[in-house]
């Protein structure tokens, strides 16, 4: 890996003619070739299409054109992004053959910057899980230990980073499927604000909550590649419509006068690794030595953030997934009349978890249930939004572990959802208030050498501020 080169500088040297964008993507797909039998983070590797897409940037340069910041950069993009005539499975059998007529508006931005489409990554099944073993096409391995989850659920993007096949990839957070594997696998993946990147086209998981955003190796490329799919799209009704703010132009600014809190409730969690406890605050004072002042903060209800997402999620869930039902998509089930049909679609179709998941919600909705789960959790989302805004009343960002523990075997939590489920508790308060979070990577655990990722926390619209902190904290590391 140590020889992957950065997006920036493939983009300045293919912009300038110094390398190929065709010879950059032959040396990724070399790297593909041999590991992707051991770590699977792909679904689908788009060989020829991105042979001719590479081909075509290295003739607009010829030609004298630019074909943009991301040009000649491969990038991965996660298995939920729909890809026009190219299959879009989400991880699941109910999608199989599914081929989308349009693309994402994050696919469409990308490509119209350059960057080449490596293929689609491996997920938890419709985006549900914490380790891609949900998946209905067999588990994404970590590449730093093969014995070991990626996390999820954009498993295979980080997965796809941390091996090398890919400088940038995509992936979804609904309730920290970005941020939980790019800690577990040792690379930067990002949550924007809610409403800053268009969701058109990302297969609806939790409407309310789900965001695309990005991962990679260091913390500039990820704001370049956020920097290109963010900004408005009429094409998305919660798309904000007002200018957004270059996240490069400060990136390199420091964290000197900076308020910084350590979310207790977050850092004191149950269940905490000490080791990943002490990297939060190794990281504390090493912005602390960069002139930022650190101080501890109570966010009390975000205690409750994980009971209250596991019943809109959920219930969001059970009314996106509704639409299949063996007509519109992909697989369809035997049956005489059309209520035998698509119930033998549903359960043919979806796996264990998506079905706990649309049980979870159909129930947390039903009449009688309605105000005692769904309307109570919506309350406790708002104490949570509530109990963010006072603590940045004194805080400029807020500072937690992303993930409670490192990487953990195959197989150890998939009987036991909750303990699965426990892998998201510092990182789903964020979506409840849909404002943004970033994971850098934090050192290593001294027993297993596996990465710790560190989350630093904003309020909404506060994405290029968290950029700078996590670029400072990245310095800090000697990265
Ligand atoms: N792991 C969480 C879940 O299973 C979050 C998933 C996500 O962010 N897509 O719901």
């Amino acid at each position: 890996m140590s020889d992957s080169q950065s997006a920036f500088t493939i983009a300045n040297d293919v912009r300038s003619g110094r390398q190929r964008a065709r010879d950059i993507l032959e040396q990724h797909l070399e790297r593909i070739d041999a590991r992707e039998a051991d770590v699977h983070a792909f679904n689908l590797v788009l060989r020829d299409e991105a042979r001719a897409n590479a081909d075509a940037i290295d003739a607009a340069v010829a030609a004298g054109d630019d074909p943009g910041a991301l040009a000649g950069v491969p990038i991965a993009l996660k298995d939920n992004l729909c890809t026009r005539g190219i299959d879009t499975t989400c991880s699941s059998k109910i999608l199989q053959g599914w081929k989308p007529p349009y693309n994402a508006t994050v696919v469409d931005r990308v490509h119209a910057a350059g960057a080449i489409a490596l293929g689609k990554t491996n997920l938890d099944e419709f985006a549900m899980g914490s380790s891609t073993e949900n998946s209905a096409f067999g588990a994404t391995r970590n590449p730093v230990d093969l014995s070991r989850v990626p996390g999820g659920s954009s498993g295979g993007s980080a997965a796809a980073v941390a091996a090398g096949f890919a400088p940038l990839a995509l992936g979804s957070d609904t309730g920290g499927s970005i941020r939980q594997p790019a800690a577990l696998c040792g690379v930067v993946g990002m949550k924007p604000t809610y409403g800053t990147v268009s969701r058109y086209g990302l297969v609806a998981f939790a409407s309310s909550l789900d965001q695309v955003g990005p991962f990679a190796r260091d913390v500039r490329d990820a704001a370049l590649l956020l920097e290109t799919i963010w900004g408005h799209d009429p094409m998305d009704s919660t798309s904000i419509a007002s200018p957004l703010p270059s996240l490069l132009d400060g990136i390199d600014k420091g964290v000197a006068g900076l308020r910084v809190g350590i979310v207790e409730e977050l850092t004191d969690v149950e269940g905490i690794d000490p080791e990943v406890r002490a990297a939060v605050g190794k990281a504390a004072a090493a912005l602390e030595a960069g002139g930022a002042t650190v101080d501890r903060v109570s966010v009390p209800s975000t205690m409750y953030g994980l009971d209250a997402y596991y019943l809109i999620a959920p219930a969001e869930a059970s009314s996106n997934l509704a639409r299949y039902d063996g007509v519109r998509y992909g697989l369809r089930g035997a049956g005489d009349d059309i209520s035998v049909m698509n119930a033998n679609t549903r359960n043919d179709g979806f796996g264990s978890e998506v079905k706990r998941r649309i049980m979870l919600g159909t129930y947390a909705l039903s009449a009688g249930y309605y105000d005692a789960y769904y309307g109570q959790a919506q309350r406790v989302r708002t104490l949570i939004v509530r109990d963010f805004a006072r603590a940045y009343e004194h805080f400029d960002v807020l500072l937690s572990p992303t993930s409670p523990t490192i990487a953990f075997e195959f197989g150890s939590k998939t009987t036991d959802p909750l303990a699965m489920y426990l892998s998201d508790v510092c990182t789903i308060p964020t979506n409840l208030a849909g404002h943004c979070a970033i994971s850098v990577p934090y050192g290593n655990d001294s027993v297993h050498q596996m990465p710790i990722g560190v989350q630093i926390l904003g309020r909404e619209l506060a994405d290029a501020l968290i950029f700078r902190v996590a670029r400072a904290l990245e310095l800090s590391r000697g990265a």
